[in-house]
């Protein structure tokens, strides 16, 4: 685990497009860089909303999915190699001042502190996290038995599991897991499922067992997860499933909650920017869905650009001798390493 003591130039709180493209923005401007995200994953609404829908308004592409416009900033954005802290929800934010400079500490839902001169705030709309069940005992195992997002497939290696949910994730998650899990279940509340038509067609054709009209009552076990009961919610009739693992990927929440609280003016829902993308709080940038300004228009296009200048201005304010135009990068020999 990193030392939070370190101070980095600038911290990007959300890695969403706009978060992934401000840290790799941040790299090139030669800045000691981390990114923030409440999710175990990079991507923020790109690989949590809408994975597998296509984008046709991002520069470049004439259409691309988005969890591969996700792939490929995340590529960009690690390429600078910035310092990713994942799972951790940004609690509070502390200015310290000591008359000569100002240095901000994130404090973060891990009892971390994280401490910067510069904050680029990318929430988005709020911080992410999935939606849960109010079965008895489910916390008992969350990561050991209960899973919200599948980090590594190997950790299903040759289990029996079940997968609820009849979004993009379960469909999807189910159909990559097939050559990994012994046995895959999916059930679903309802016979739509809100995923790609394509691989809703994969899915009935492939050996997973798939239960719509289905929903999970009960989970058993000692020291690990060892059975579920379902049940069919026209008849309630009932059925005991043997089960190494359950995916619940049953779609999250987004709360901007905290963010409200660290004294940031906000206006139409949005935190207020002015046209270099600073907050109220000099150190303090906010850009893409978050962020508001006449005219503001939420998009990915829009946010990169916002993200850009947000991070010019940043490294003008750290290093005042530094310009606030980078230049071309197609005058550069190489990216920074
Ligand atoms: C179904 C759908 C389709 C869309 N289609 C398009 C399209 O075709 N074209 C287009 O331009 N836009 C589209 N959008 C909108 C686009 O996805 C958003 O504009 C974009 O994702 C905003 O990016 P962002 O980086 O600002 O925030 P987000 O993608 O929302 O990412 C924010 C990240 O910040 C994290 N976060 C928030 N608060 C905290 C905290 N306190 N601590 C730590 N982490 C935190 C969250 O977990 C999240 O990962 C679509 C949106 C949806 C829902």
């Amino acid at each position: 685990m990193e030392s939070t003591r370190d101070v980095f130039d600038v911290t990007i709180i959300g890695s969403g497009p706009v978060g992934l493209y401000g840290a790799f923005y941040a790299g090139l401007r030669g800045m000691k860089t981390k990114i923030l995200d409440a999710l175990p994953q990079l991507g923020g609404q790109l690989v949590t909303l809408y994975p597998e829908k296509y984008i046709y308004d991002v520069a470049g592409f004439q259409k691309i999915l988005a969890k591969d416009l996700a792939k490929n900033l995340i590529e960009q954005a690690l390429s600078l190699n910035p310092t990713v802290c994942l799972e951790e929800k940004v609690t509070a934010l502390k200015t310290l001042d000591d008359g000569l400079s100002k240095l901000f500490e994130l404090v973060t839902d891990k009892g971390r502190s994280h401490f910067t001169k510069s904050v680029i705030l990318t929430a988005g709309i709020g911080a992410f996290k999935p939606k849960k069940l109010e079965i008895p005992g489910i916390e008992t195992y969350e990561g050991n038995g209960i899973f919200y997002f599948v980090n590594e497939k190997k950790v299903f290696s040759d289990k029996e599991i079940l997968i609820v949910g009849g979004g993009d994730s379960a469909v999807d998650w189910a159909l990559n897991l097939l050559d990994t899990a012994k046995k895959i279940t999916l059930i679903h509340r309802r016979d739509q499922f809100r995923a790609h038509e394509e691989s809703v067609k994969e899915l009935m054709l492939s050996p997973i067992e798939v239960r719509t009209f289905h929903e999970l009552k009960l989970i058993r076990g000692n020291s690990k997860l060892e059975e579920a009961v379902i049940f069919d919610n026209r008849t309630l009739e009932e059925k005991n499933l043997k089960v190494d693992a359950v995916i619940l990927n049953l779609g999250f929440h987004a709360d901007l909650g905290p963010v409200r609280e660290w004294g940031l003016v906000i206006e139409k829902g949005g935190i207020k920017v002015n046209y270099r993308m600073e907050t109220n709080v000099q150190g303090i940038f906010a850009a893409g869905d978050v962020a508001n300004h006449p005219g503001k228009l939420k998009l990915i296009s829009t946010g990169f650009g916002e993200v850009a200048t947000a991070v010019n201005f940043a490294k003008n304010l750290l290093d005042p001798a530094s310009r606030v135009f980078p230049g071309h990068s197609s005058d550069m020999r190489s990216l920074p390493s």
